[in-house]
């Protein structure tokens, strides 16, 4: 099976849709949360989803969207877009979103949003933290969201004993899995990157040759800026999109 995994969609459908036309050949997409928030077509995305073979769990954004979490945990830009998402939406996208597990467990993958210590909140950004998450899933490989960068964490044991060190993601070469460290990977970001890079992100995973790779596309990042003027969604989050921020 081939499984286009994806994270942080947050309602920019010129992206999703742009990364779902450009991706080679997929049976099943992964959705590692954060369909909706921030972006200005939170619905045509949950639709978009809801209409492939798909597993998806919940991102703090959805869960937030749907009440199921604090707003005031979240920053003023975040907050107005989360508000504005919420009014949006029918009460079924809402209920679909509330529902969306916090962990799924597939073919040797973890899913989480953040990371599986802490599904919904927790940011994997430093060694330390991805080194003490390896403790909280039994599978060789877990995939988390959340930050907006693409990296991979590998657990190793050497003679210096059990390390856990960082990897920038190659792009567009297969990665075997195969005798591969556990490792805790990041495919980035579709609807709002933040490794300097505005191309949308994602991965292909193919569970018969065990290969693992990662792409970036390019989309019309002004007409999502554009619809986001349109309803006066905070200013901040329409000019980061340019600088992949
Ligand atoms: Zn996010």
């Amino acid at each position: 099976m081939r499984c286009l995994i994806v994270s942080d969609i947050h309602g920019n459908f010129a992206a999703f849709d742009a990364v779902l036309q450009a991706a080679p050949g997929y049976d099943q997409v992964w959705c590692l949360g954060d369909i909706v928030g921030y972006g200005p077509e939170p619905r045509e995305c949950i639709q978009r989803l809801r209409n492939l073979p798909f597993v998806a769990v919940a991102g703090n954004h959805d869960w937030a969207v749907a009440n199921r979490v604090d707003l005031n945990d979240f920053n003023a830009d975040a907050q107005e877009a989360a508000h504005w998402t919420h009014s949006q939406l029918h009460p079924s996208d809402l209920e679909w979103l509330s529902h969306l597990p916090e962990r799924l467990v597939l073919d040797g993958f973890t899913l989480v949003h953040g990371s599986p210590r802490h599904p919904i909140w927790e940011y994997i950004l430093q060694p330390s933290i991805a080194r003490a998450s390896f403790a909280y899933f039994d599978t060789p490989f877990c995939l988390v969201g959340h930050t907006h960068v693409p990296i991979m964490y590998a657990l190793t044991e050497g003679r210096e004993g059990i390390r856990c060190r960082t990897h920038v993601p190659p792009q567009d070469a297969p990665l075997p899995l195969t005798d591969a460290p556990r490792m805790i990977v990041n495919p980035g970001s579709v609807g709002q990157p933040r490794d300097g890079n505005p191309l949308a992100a994602y991965a292909i995973l193919d569970t018969e040759a065990q290969t693992l790779s990662f792409h970036r596309q390019s989309y019309a990042v002004e007409e999502t800026q554009r619809k986001m003027d349109a309803h006066h969604l905070p200013t901040r989050l329409i000019a980061r999109l340019s600088l992949g921020w």
